[in-house]
């Protein structure tokens, strides 16, 4: 259990599972408001945010990356760097929805990627294909490169 008690560890813990910000607020049956308000620091985290998500990091394929990353990575450079706002996707079979997959990188943002559970394989382009190659290959990480690019 990791205690996120301040909103860069929020945010970090919610870009770490890749949802965003209406689908965590959908899930946890608050008021988009409520994500928004802990998210830029105007009010206190409950505790029992820090449980919900610590309950869905739990649930995921690579939980210990994700603990890792919150233990080492600097989550308040990352907050900083990153919208907050922006969309995030995860990568799944576009057939099955399983999120075993294999990402091969064929070249500059073209990713093949063939599905373990029933083998179909896609090409995708996408962030969510860059950032599951990324964390297939050097661990999970958190960088606002790994995430839609900031709009000037
Ligand atoms: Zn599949």
């Amino acid at each position: 259990m990791y205690d996120i008690n301040t909103h860069y560890k929020f945010i970090a813990a919610r870009f770490l599972l890749e949802f965003n910000t209406a689908y965590l607020a959908k899930l946890f049956g608050v008021p988009l408001s409520k994500i928004n308000r802990m998210e830029s620091n105007t009010c206190n985290i409950p505790a029992v945010y820090s449980y919900a998500l610590n309950n869905l990091i739990s649930h995921e394929e690579n939980y210990k990356g994700i603990y890792k990353s919150l233990e080492n990575d600097d989550l308040e450079n990352f907050c900083k760097k990153i919208n907050k706002a922006s969309k995030i996707s995860r990568l799944s079979c576009s057939k099955c929805h399983s999120r075993k997959l294999h990402v091969m990188k064929m070249k500059e943002n073209i990713y093949f990627i063939e599905c373990m559970k029933c083998k179909k394989t896609m090409y995708s382009n996408k962030d969510s294909a860059m950032r599951y190659y990324s964390w297939q290959n050097k661990g999970v990480y958190l960088s606002h490169y790994l995430y839609s690019k900031k709009e000037i």
